[in-house]
This record gives structure tokens, C-alpha cells and sequence, in this order.
């Protein structure tokens, strides 16, 4: 797994691209409610489908027209969506994409239990 030409994280669309190297934040917790539109746009990169509207299945409270996904009722549900895209494609030994302690959404390393 380990490799010394891979180039820095960008969002590239290759499968097994990513080593332990890459490991760490790629959405800052920062954005917020924001921050569903950007991992789903790192998941789409890697080529994981367009999420399902759900403002077509129910009611939804978000504009996704003008603000994406932020503020969908759905999100969370969507964002494991991406969680698992990212983990089944783009799968790092010892690593897991997902949100860390501080909300961060990336590439960490899976914690043994102490
Ligand atoms: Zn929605």
C-alpha cells in the first residue's frame, strides 16, 4: 500500500488511489451545514451517483435548487451514503472516511481500542 510517487490529495476520479499518507481532513467542520454539499462532491469525483432528490419523495425543508444539501432533512442519511461510496472504493487499510472526534470529514486512522 505504501508508495512514494502518489501526487498530493486533489479529487481525482481513480479507484485504490489513496495510501495512509493521505490520511486527514478534506471538509473542515467549519462549514457547517455546508459541509454535505462538499463531500458529496468528493464522493461524485470518485464516482459515486447523484444522490436521490428527496424533496421528491417528501417534504423537504432545503432549497436544493439554490443551496444543495445544506439543511436537507436527509443529509446525514446521504452523507453515509458517501461514507460507505468512499470506503468501499477507496479503501485504506487501518483508515476510514468518515467525520473524526472534531467533525472533521476525511481520511483517519481507525483507533484501536484501548
Ligand atoms: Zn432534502
Amino acid at each position: 500500500m505504501k508508495t512514494t510517487n502518489q501526487p498530493q490529495a486533489t479529487i481525482v476520479s481513480a479507484d485504490g488511489w489513496y495510501t495512509a499518507r493521505d490520511a486527514g481532513c478534506y471538509v473542515d467542520a467549519s462549514r457547517g451545514i455546508y459541509t454535505i454539499d462538499r463531500i458529496i462532491a468528493i464522493a461524485r469525483s470518485h464516482g459515486m451517483g447523484e444522490p436521490a432528490d428527496c424533496s421528491e419523495i417528501e417534504h423537504c425543508p432545503a432549497d436544493h435548487t439554490s443551496s444543495g444539501w445544506a439543511g436537507c432533512e436527509f443529509a446525514g442519511e446521504v452523507e453515509d451514503e458517501c461514507d460507505d461510496y468512499m470506503n468501499e472504493h477507496q479503501t485504506v487499510d487501518g483508515h476510514y472516511w468518515g467525520r473524526s472526534e472534531q467533525g472533521d470529514w476525511g481520511l483517519w486512522e481507525i483507533e484501536a481500542d484501548a
